[in-house]
């Protein structure tokens, strides 16, 4: 039969995840936290059950939810959204993102990902019958080359796709990216979509530059987030857009016919949980920052040596002290023969940089699973 993704195969986080499972691996591949979802939050999804909110959901999400990310959305970033209009809540981030694309991106037209990129980007475009022009970050900072970003822009651009803090390396745009970008998409028809799932999880006081603060740049975007990174339920699969009015209603076209609406009871619990505990996610960044930290000091006593992490929960590690093997076969080796599951940053490129020895490592996990995780790479 003639396919319609013939370059895509199972993701990496589903090989690797399956492989730790098979050699008992410790999973630091597949970022998902191995700890407890906040105990209210369980208990307002028990209680949205009992109450009865089991039927579907309106579509575009139920209205306490869209308020409360407004409203949370102000707190932080000093801008609210529109609740009617510009609020999506979505099957996680994914769906957001598959979304957008084919929202706007016909046919033939372009779009431009930065490398390396989050898995899913992709194969959306090409459903799309679209192409996506890849270009490169600096492959040790990951900082984005913009002037090798607007080079790639051509008649047929249609959208550009960014993301900070950026899976796999961590690395975050600051307000000088934030201005080259501006000033790049400023007289062009060019949509942004800018994935931002892990917007709470930021260090060293650092400010996550949300395209939601920048009023040119969000006249223009889809900005996507995802609650499983926020509230340690990735298992839960919520998300949400935020677009203008224009943009939000191509993109609930594509959402009402892809899922229709999205799991009600934990709608309910989320409006609850960001009206009633803010700090939860005030305080996400210091909660792992100590376990980014406490991961970085463990990793010194390794020949693993850690690249630095702004925000996001991986951990990039340089190998080539350990082993000349390319990163697919490293991570592999890793888990089967050292028992420690790793992801190659190579599924993440169109073209891996020739010779790049990193791997990365999730650190949203326990104390005593990082510990056991680092005695195996003691052994390395
Ligand atoms: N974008 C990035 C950069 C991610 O890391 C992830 C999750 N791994 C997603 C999107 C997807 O998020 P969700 O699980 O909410 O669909
Ligand atoms: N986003 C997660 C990661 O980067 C994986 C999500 C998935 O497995 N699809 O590891």
């Amino acid at each position: 039969t003639r396919t319609k993704l013939p370059k895509v195969g199972t993701t990496i986080f589903t090989v690797m995840s399956q492989l730790a499972a098979e050699h008992r691996a410790v999973n630091l591949g597949q970022g998902f936290p191995d700890f407890d979802v906040p105990d209210r939050l369980v208990d307002g999804l028990a209680e949205a059950m009992r109450l009865g909110h089991n039927q579907y959901a309106p579509m575009t999400g139920i209205p306490a939810l869209r308020d409360a990310i407004a409203e949370k959305t102000e707190r932080v970033y000093a801008h609210r959204p529109d609740a009617e209009h510009e609020i999506t809540v979505t099957s996680g981030a994914t769906e957001a993102l598959f979304n957008a694309i084919h929202a706007v991106v016909r046919a033939g037209e372009e779009v431009i990902v930065l490398d390396p990129a989050y898995d899913s980007y992709e194969p959306a475009i090409e459903l799309a019958g679209a192409v996506a022009v890849h270009v490169p970050l600096d492959p040790r900072t990951f900082a984005p080359d913009w002037q090798r970003v607007r080079d790639a822009i051509t008649p047929r651009t249609r959208m550009l796709i960014v993301n900070s803090p950026h899976n796999p390396s961590g690395a975050m745009f600051g307000a000088a990216d934030i201005a080259a970008l501006t000033d790049l998409l400023r007289d062009t028809d060019i949509v942004l979509l800018s994935d931002e799932v892990y917007e709470h999880i930021v260090f060293d006081g650092a400010r996550h530059e949300s395209v939601l603060r920048h009023p040119e740049l969000r006249a223009r975007a889809f900005v996507v987030s995802s609650f499983g990174k926020t509230y340690h339920c990735t298992g839960w699969k919520l998300g949400y857009c935020i677009a203008p009015p224009v943009l939000t209603a191509e993109f609930r076209k594509v959402h009402q016919y892809n899922v229709f609406c999205t799991f009600a009871p934990a709608q309910h619990a989320f409006a609850a949980m960001l009206r009633e505990a803010p700090e939860h996610y005030e305080q996400l960044g210091a909660f792992y920052q100590a376990k980014r930290d406490a991961f970085a000091a463990q990793l010194a006593t390794t020949r693993l040596i850690p690249l630095p992490v702004p925000g996001g929960y991986f951990q990039l590690v340089d190998y080539s002290q350990v082993s000349d093997l390319d990163d697919a076969a490293f991570c592999r080796w890793l888990t089967i023969e050292r028992g420690v599951a790793a992801i190659p940053l190579s599924p993440f490129y169109a073209v891996p940089p020739p010779g790049q020895r990193l791997a990365r490592l999730c650190f949203a996990k326990n104390d005593a699973t990082l510990e056991a995780a680092i005695t195996r790479l003691q052994a390395l």
